[in-house]
């Protein structure tokens, strides 16, 4: 395949800007596309929050750009700059709200119309400079009208040969906005709120940019085929099962990947003591660490972790009930969690209480990536209950670490973990313990299974941990997925292409 001229359009690029997941895709896949032979640019907003120290030299250009802005127009500076190996642009608008100098990448009360200006400044950069990439992949709502515009101005800007791949990370989030964000960038509302295109299914008052940029994208993708699946036919689809539906031969699920030079047992600074599949006794010294970090009991018994965001979409009753199961059952139980509803904060600072005198638990609520590390490098199982789950990446890295995840099957997770007892797989790829119904029975019949084996058939157990960490979930594969689709979509009439 003939090398691809990419620009990924996004809110977030690990580490410089990284709220979550997606700052993570973004640069697993840039720098994995870079390595395939690929020219792959970064466009981020610029904001005042970035973390410099992982950057090389960023400058700003000489030039100012234009962005339409209702009945006038922004100026917008533009810097240039490296994270890591990956040219990274970053986009200033010089707007009296001070779009991007909040502290904060999210969670703004104008976060539409600061992700509406980013997605004019994306094009008006390209089309002002003469550059005519071959795709644009765009990254969820904060994106959604780079595609629309796109089609409705900048194609007559030059830009007729570039197209839009679309990657969905979370329907949870649509940008369900009102029409004065079309307003703000010229787009005719008239037009485009419609049912057709912008409307919202639920509301048709409202713009729904999910929704637009999966009307107007060229290639729709989602992070995992699970998830997939479930939100082109069942209620996951949050409203947009019809819209998907009606783009379903160009729409595909790409299970993500994680950066494994990062997230390595053999070489991860972060641990105590590095292990292997070809020395997985050395595992055990990071639990003892662990133990004595967090004050636990040093007993022949098995480790229960947790790392995540405490969200209602994790399965936040569940990952309580996982916890007091396990102590139930002889085990001890670590979280690690952030809860940005002060209601699930409180839920968690409870049970932390709760079980503050025992010497088998422990719950961290802060973030703290040193300490994830150590909790994946010394568990036993990492439980993920999730009602819904896109992909998830923590069951992933567990495996890699030789922890055993109990999952539910839903999105992702039933893509990546295979049921020790229950599975149509052969013996060697089944790595966890999998279970249907989001209730306490059900997550618990999978705990019983795997403390039971823990405890009573610990070679068996062992094996679950090896094949774990033999399966490739490196981005080299998805990174291959994605550069066939953007050759698939892109213009082949272009000189050389
Ligand atoms: P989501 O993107 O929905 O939050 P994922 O499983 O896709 O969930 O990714 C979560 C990432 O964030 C993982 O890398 C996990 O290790 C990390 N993480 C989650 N919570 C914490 C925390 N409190 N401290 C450190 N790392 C965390």
């Amino acid at each position: 395949m003939p090398p691809l001229d990419i620009i990924i359009a996004s809110a977030e690029c690990a580490p410089v800007a990284k709220a979550g997941g997606l700052g993570d895709f973004v640069h697993g896949l840039a720098r994995e596309l870079i390595r395939q032979g690929h020219r792959v640019e970064v466009v981020l907003p610029r904001y005042d929050c970035l973390r410099l120290e992982s950057m090389v030299g960023l400058e700003k250009i000489p030039l100012e750009l234009r962005l339409p802005h209702f009945a006038t127009t922004l100026p917008c500076d533009l810097h240039q700059g490296r994270v890591e190996d990956i040219p990274c642009w970053f986009i200033d608008p010089r707007s009296p709200q001070d779009f991007f100098r909040r502290g904060v990448i999210y969670g703004e009360p104008d976060d539409p119309e600061r992700f509406t200006c980013f997605a004019v400044a994306v094009l008006e950069f390209l089309a002002h400079c003469g550059r005519r990439p071959d795709v644009i992949h765009c990254h969820d709502w904060h994106t959604g009208l780079v595609p629309v515009l796109l089609d409705q101005v900048y194609r007559a800007r030059g830009l007729e040969r570039t197209r839009v791949c679309y990657t969905l990370h979370n329907l949870g989030y649509q940008g369900r906005v009102g029409e004065q964000v079309l307003r703000q960038v010229g787009l005719d509302a008239g037009r485009l709120l419609t049912p057709e295109r912008l409307g919202d299914p639920a509301d048709p008052r409202l713009v729904n940019l999910l929704k637009g940029g999966i009307v107007h994208s060229h290639y729709i993708t989602t992070v995992s085929p699970g998830y997939a699946r479930e939100i082109l036919t069942t209620e996951q689809g949050l409203g947009l099962q019809a819209t998907l539906g009606a783009r379903a031969d160009c729409f595909a699920g790409i299970l993500n990947g994680i950066d494994v030079r990062v997230w390595n047992p053999l070489t991860d600074p972060r641990i105590p003591q590095p292990f292997g599949p070809d020395r997985l006794q050395a595992k055990a010294r990071n639990k003892e660490v662990l133990r004595q970090r967090l004050g636990l009991a040093q007993d022949p018994k098995p480790l229960l972790a947790v790392i995540s965001r405490l969200d209602a979409q994790k399965g936040v009753e569940l990952i309580r009930h996982a916890i007091l199961h396990t102590l139930a059952r002889g085990g001890q139980a670590v979280l690690l969690g952030t809860a940005q509803n002060p209601l699930l904060d409180r839920y968690f600072r409870i049970l932390q209480r709760e079980t503050a005198t025992s010497p088998d638990c422990h719950l961290e609520l802060g973030y703290d990536e040193d300490l994830a590390h150590l909790i994946y490098a010394a568990a036993d199982l990492l439980v993920v209950p999730s009602l819904y789950e896109p992909c998830g990446l923590t069951q992933m890295i567990a495996m890699r670490y030789g922890t055993v995840p109990v999952v539910r099957r839903v999105g992702g997770l039933a893509d990546t973990v295979f049921d020790a007892h229950h599975s149509d797989r052969p013996f060697i790829e089944r790595n966890g313990f999998v279970f249907e119904d989001p209730t306490p029975e059900a997550l618990a019949g999978a705990l019983d299974r795997a403390l039971g084996l823990w405890f009573e058939h610990p070679a068996y157990f062992r094996q679950l941990r090896l094949n774990g960490m033999a399966a490739d979930h490196s981005w080299a594969r998805p990174a291959r997925q994605y550069a066939a689709i953007f050759d698939r979509i892109r213009d082949k009439g272009r000189e050389g292409g």
